[in-house]
Order: structure tokens, then C-alpha cells, then sequence
């Protein structure tokens, strides 16, 4: 915060908020607000009928319950004092962000990610552990989804999506952030929400799922991992595009190492895809960073130079997709380490023909 000249953090709603103190704001319209100042004391603002939820840490920062009739813009706007540059939560409500800034009329505003951006994007082996434990959940459901136990010809990909998402929540997580199920032509569309199209047999079908899994102090990590099943006897063609996928991927893992740019790691993927004749149909980056945000810093895509460091943790996700017809992704995430890629899942990255 110094550093950036910044006297005042403010984190409500959002994972900024957890990730330093452990607990989530509820995302209500009662205020709940976390002031760090830059000489390094701490208050969090909550409502006094939530303040039951949070886990105390006198250490780290004072509770401030707020009755029904007071105004927690006041209470803010009297912990800030005369601060006269302050780093709001990038997900605060506007409702709050407005009447908070016209509180404090002599003090510029910025984005918190601008402080905790970087900070949150080096994970720590404990990070890293944590991220480990969530990729090795949704593995275990790639290889029930390779097995055949969740059985897909004949339901709709609505029917399978939501069977992913209890079976992420059987697998350890708190919670299911997405579960993306797209067949045939849909799965040309990157983020398809799955629907009451019924699932076939010889066609494609693109599972992208993740959850939010909890660590021992009880902040959540998340898991992301992107499989493509063939309903039967995978054609020729069809084989063939999913190996230059397959290859794109791996040329972006073997791309990874500390000190190289976060764009090169996407042109390693994005090359392999062109010289074969795809690159109009790899319509997205090649990976997001992951942590307590399923989408965070860094972003692995062109224009981005900053250099990988030990504990940046990101997906690799190349993918190609031909309208109309249909769409592969393949999707690991992985800690950047001295030795290399660190990844968080390693169950079978085949274009598996499955009979389910
Ligand atoms: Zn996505
Ligand atoms: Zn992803
Ligand atoms: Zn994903």
C-alpha cells in the first residue's frame, strides 16, 4: 500500500476479503467492509447479525458490528479519517462505492486489485497445496466421467451438468462454480450454458467444471478443468483436430518456466494451432491465473509481458472451435516452480470415446 501511495483498503463482497482475513462478505444489502490502513491497522465493518459468522482473529483485525439504525457509511467514512487516497474492493457494490466516495470528497479512489492483484497471484506453498487438493477432486471426476459412471447418451446436457455439480460437491468442494456440459455444435460455443439439448450418440461432449474447495482456515481455492468425450467412434477428422489441440497443450506446458512472458506461454499454444490451419477457430487466450478467483492475474494471452515467478498459478486451456459443427478445449491449471509446471490435474487428456 505504501508502495502505491495508497492510505486506505477497502474490501467488501469478493474474493479479496477472504483471502486475507477468512471470512466472504454476504452479498446483501447490509454492508460488510474490511478498512486497512496503511500504518497496518485493521477493522471489520459487518452487520450485527452477521458479525455471529465471522471467525474472530483479534491479531489481525478489530470487529466493528453495526446496529440496524446506524449508517455504515458513517462508521467507514470515520475509519478512514483524512485519507486521501483509497483502494476499493474491485466487486463493491456501487451502491456503497457511491455514498462511500461522496462521504470522503478529498480522497482520490482506486481498484484494490492494484494492491492485492499481485500480492494474490503468487500463491505460497500453502496456496499451492490447497490448489492441489481442489485439481485432484475434479480429477476423480474425469475418471468417473472416462469410466462411464455418468452416463450421458439420452439425457440432456442440463441432466449431466447438474450431475457434475453434485458430484464437485461430493468430491470435497464448498461449492460449484460452473459446470459447463456442451454437445455437438454447442460445444463450439467456449462458454456454452448447458441446456435441454439431448446428448447423442457419435457427437462430442465438452465438460468444463470446477468448485470452490476450503483450506484449514476455511478460504476457498477453486479447481477448472476442461475434458471432451466422443458418444462412440471418434471419426477420423474429428481425431485429428483434437491431436493439434493435444499438441498446442502440451507445447504450452513445455512453454512454462520462470522468467518467460505470459505471452509466450499463449503464442506456444497459439502457433502449433495456426501452422495447422485452426488459429481463426482458437478464439480465446490461452489461460487465466487461479486461486481464490476462478479468473485472476496473470492472464496468459497476448500483449501480456509481465514474467512468470515461482507461485504463479494459471490454466492452460487452448481450445478450437468450428462453428456450427462442434468445439474441443483442453484445460489443466498449474503452478509455475523452479522445475517447471506444477499441475494441479493430470487425469487423461484423450479424446476418450466413451459408451455412456
Ligand atoms: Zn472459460
Ligand atoms: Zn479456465
Ligand atoms: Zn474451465
Amino acid at each position: 500500500m505504501a508502495a502505491r501511495g495508497v492510505d486506505s483498503l477497502l474490501l467488501s463482497v469478493g474474493p479479496d476479503l477472504p483471502w486475507l482475513c477468512g471470512y466472504e462478505a454476504m452479498p446483501l444489502e447490509r454492508l460488510t467492509m474490511l478498512v486497512v490502513s496503511v500504518d497496518g491497522e485493521a477493522t471489520l465493518v459487518v452487520p450485527r447479525l452477521e458479525a455471529s459468522r465471522v471467525t474472530e482473529h483479534p491479531d489481525l483485525f478489530a470487529m466493528r458490528p453495526w446496529e440496524e439504525t446506524e449508517d455504515p457509511i458513517d462508521i467507514l467514512a470515520g475509519l478512514v479519517g483524512n485519507a486521501t487516497a483509497v483502494s476499493i474492493g474491485d466487486r463493491t457494490w456501487s451502491r456503497f462505492t457511491v455514498d462511500l466516495l461522496a462521504a470522503m470528497p478529498r480522497a482520490t479512489a482506486q481498484n484494490a486489485s492494484h494492491v492485492t492483484g499481485p500480492l494474490r497471484a503468487r500463491k505460497d506453498p500453502h496456496e499451492i497445496a490447497a490448489l492441489h487438493a481442489a485439481g485432484a477432486a475434479v480429477d476423480r471426476i474425469v475418471e468417473q466421467l472416462h469410466s462411464g459412471s455418468i452416463p450421458l447418451v439420452g439425457r440432456t446436457e442440463a441432466q449431466v451438468s447438474a450431475e457434475i455439480g453434485s458430484r464437485i460437491l461430493a468430491e470435497g468442494h464448498h461449492r460449484v462454480n460452473f459446470a459447463i456440459v456442451a454437445a455437438g455444435a454447442n460445444a463450439a460455443s467456449p462458454h456454452h450454458e448447458a441446456g435441454e439439448r439431448v446428448i447423442g450418440r457419435d457427437e462430442v461432449v465438452l465438460c468444463d467444471f470446477g468448485g470452490t474447495m476450503l483450506d484449514d482456515f476455511g478460504v476457498g481455492y477453486c479447481s477448472d478443468i476442461t475434458r471432451c468425450v466422443w458418444t462412440g467412434e471418434i471419426p477420423a477428422e474429428a481425431g485429428e483436430i483434437y491431436e493439434v489441440l493435444s499438441q498446442a497443450h502440451r507445447a504450452a506446458f513445455d512453454a512454462v518456466s520462470t522468467g518467460v512472458s505470459c505471452e509466450s506461454v499463449d503464442l506456444a499454444a497459439r502457433r502449433v494451432i495456426t501452422d495447422a490451419g485452426y488459429g481463426e477457430f482458437f478464439i480465446h487466450r490461452t489461460g487465466h491465473g487461479i486461486g481464490v478467483d476462478a479468473h485472476e492475474d496473470p492472464y496468459i494471452v497476448s500483449g501480456n509481458t509481465e514474467t512468470l515467478a515461482v507461485g504463479h498459478c494459471f490454466s492452460i486451456e487452448p481450445g478450437i472451435y468450428l462453428p456450427d459443427r462442434y468445439g474441443y478445449r483442453l484445460e489443466d491449471c498449474l503452478a509455475a516452480s523452479v522445475d517447471g509446471p506444477d499441475s494441479f490435474t493430470s487425469s487423461n487428456r484423450a479424446l476418450v470415446s466413451i459408451d455412456a
